[in-house]
């Protein structure tokens, strides 16, 4: 990795920090919509209890509205009482003639002033005590019957505020009616003095019940709710924080490895032979980095180009393909009917320069184009621009008879646009699709596609990956015109491969006596 100059530590802190804050903020927000969901449901099991007892006032009330009006006679005060005795929760009941009470079941025949508009909505009226029981609040429910006559009837606040003590003894919870608040100690206040609250409304009564959630969502209830998620979030902080410095490391070390690697010569080209699909000669080869370091596991070349791609090591890399090969095939003499073609794989990185150039000039130093014609394997995962830069490239290796192949062909999505880009000569089927060429309906399409493509191009095509004799013949069928796969050669080193063209020419001389 090229920008880790910071210390590991730093790193995992940094980390730890990150990954321990999102999830705190995730516990966080995940405890407040979960409490928020609990206290909406107890607002609305303590809406439906106190409109149980709001209930029992108004059948109270109604019960005693045949006496509206009525003279407040023993007989009238003593079948108000009777309401009472028989009615839950009611405390009282009293007739009124506009704003005069005049008939209450506690006093009897006495008078007290009352205003219709204190009452919410003209029915309900919180109050934090009465001359009866001055300390005691209570909540007033009224009905208006007709010619200014009304009867109310009282509910003990005891009653109302123990509905929230049994909804939740630490609640923060109130009972609203008109700009009055009943707190579960069953004091009535008409500022409550929060900001965040949520609140239900009774559908049937003017009235509330509102929760303070500044009380609800403290960072104490979320240590009583969370600690395990908290524990979750600490365990995964230092896990991830641990791994992620490993995987830093690693990529360090390997970083360090790779540039000792290619100081020690440790990474060399070997090739891997491509054969010719109509008479199974060899072709050619593809050029593929092995990384040999002694007394250590292999290191596939998909990681470590990988990493030479991000922190510029793949120039040498490139370099060392172009100038081993050359080396290794200055003296070799094969005199086929065409040159044999030696694919090397580039990466974007080339097109932005013209080092690539000057590594093909090199190579035809020392190898003649009649017997070896260079090929550059583009790859469709990478992503090439269409700069001037680009243009000129391609144009000069074109001017050089320089081929160029689509690697990885259908793979990556921009086949269409590197096809105008590059012009190529040889389209590549990937390996992933050779595998499917047997089975899989899908391979079989892209193959067709591949081919069909390619033979309006007037392009050849190398099937990469091939693996059994049926993969050979059915790709051979449908057209594909060179064969690379364990089926025919491994990759091997580059004096192996001489080898086996030596052993061929011998094949075809000894051919040429037996005809002659
Ligand atoms: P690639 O260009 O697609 O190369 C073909 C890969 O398929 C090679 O893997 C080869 O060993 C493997 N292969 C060939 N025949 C068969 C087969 O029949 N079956 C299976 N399963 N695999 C087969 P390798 O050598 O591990 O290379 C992996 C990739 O690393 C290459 O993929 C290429 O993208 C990159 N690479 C290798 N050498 C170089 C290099 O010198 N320069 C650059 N830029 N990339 C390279
Ligand atoms: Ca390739
Ligand atoms: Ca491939």
């Amino acid at each position: 990795m090229k920008n880790l100059e910071f210390p590991i530590w730093l790193f995992n802190a940094f980390v730890f920090f990150v990954i321990f804050i999102s999830g705190l903020a995730f516990s966080y927000w995940k405890m407040e919509s979960m409490l928020e969901q609990q206290t909406r449901n107890q607002l609305v099991q303590a809406a439906v209890r106190v409109e149980a007892i709001l209930g029992h006032a108004k059948s109270a009330s109604e019960k005693g509205a045949m006496y509206a009006g009525s003279t407040c006679t023993d007989s009238v005060l003593s079948a108000l009482r009777a309401h009472v005795a028989a009615i839950p929760d009611v405390r009282s009941i009293n007739l009124a003639k506009y704003n005069q009470i005049y008939c209450t079941t506690v006093y009897g025949s006495r008078h007290f002033d009352v205003d219709g508009k204190d009452y919410t909505q003209g029915k309900l009226l919180l109050l934090n005590g009465n001359e009866l029981t001055p300390y005691r609040s209570l909540i007033v429910y009224r009905n208006l019957t007709s010619y200014g006559n009304s009867v109310l009837a009282g509910v003990d606040g005891y009653y109302l505020y123990n509905i929230l003590k049994l909804i939740d003894s630490k609640s923060h919870f109130y009972i609203q009616v008109g700009n009055k608040f009943m707190s579960k100690d069953g004091i009535v206040i008409t500022q409550l003095g929060v900001e965040k609250t949520i609140s239900q409304d009774s559908s049937l009564y003017p009235f509330s019940i509102v929760a303070d959630i500044s009380q609800i969502y403290t960072f104490s209830t979320f240590l009583q709710h969370s600690w395990d998620s908290i524990a979750l979030v600490v365990f995964f902080s230092v896990l991830t924080s641990f791994l992620m410095s490993r995987y830093v490391l690693y990529r360090k070390t390997l970083d360090a490895r790779l540039h000792k690697a290619i100081k020690k010569a440790e990474i060399s080209p070997w090739i891997q032979p491509i054969y010719d699909a109509e008479n199974e000669q060899i072709a050619g080869g593809e050029i593929l980095l092995r990384w040999l370091e002694p007394g250590k596991d292999y290191i596939a070349p998909d990681i470590f180009i990988k990493l030479a791609e991000e922190n510029g090591t793949i120039k040498e890399l490139t370099s060392i393909c172009f100038i081993n090969t050359a080396k290794e095939l200055k003296e070799f003499s094969f005199a086929g009917y065409t040159p044999l073609i030696i694919c090397f794989n580039v990466s974007a990185w080339h097109f932005k320069n013209k080092d690539i150039l000057s590594l093909c000039d090199y190579f035809s130093r020392f190898v003649s184009p009649n017997l070896f014609r260079i090929v550059l394997e583009v790859t469709e995962r990478e992503i090439i621009t269409d700069s001037l830069e680009t243009q000129e490239v391609i144009e000069s290796l074109k001017e050089r008879h320089i081929a160029l192949s689509l690697d990885d062909f259908g793979t990556g999505n921009a086949n269409y646009s590197y096809v105008k880009l590059f012009s190529p000569d040889y389209l590549k089927i990937d390996k992933m699709f050779t595998s499917g060429v047997e089975n899989d309906r899908v391979c079989q399409y892209v193959i067709s596609s591949i081919i069909n493509l390619a033979r309006k191009l007037g392009c050849a095509i190398i099937a990469e990956g091939v693996e059994n004799e049926t993969q050979k013949q059915m790709l051979r069928a449908m057209g594909v015109t060179h064969f690379q796969g364990y089926y025919f050669s491994i990759p091997v080193p580059l004096n192996e491969f001489k080898n086996m063209l030596e052993q061929t020419r011998a094949a075809d001389d000894n051919a040429v006596q037996g005809y002659e």
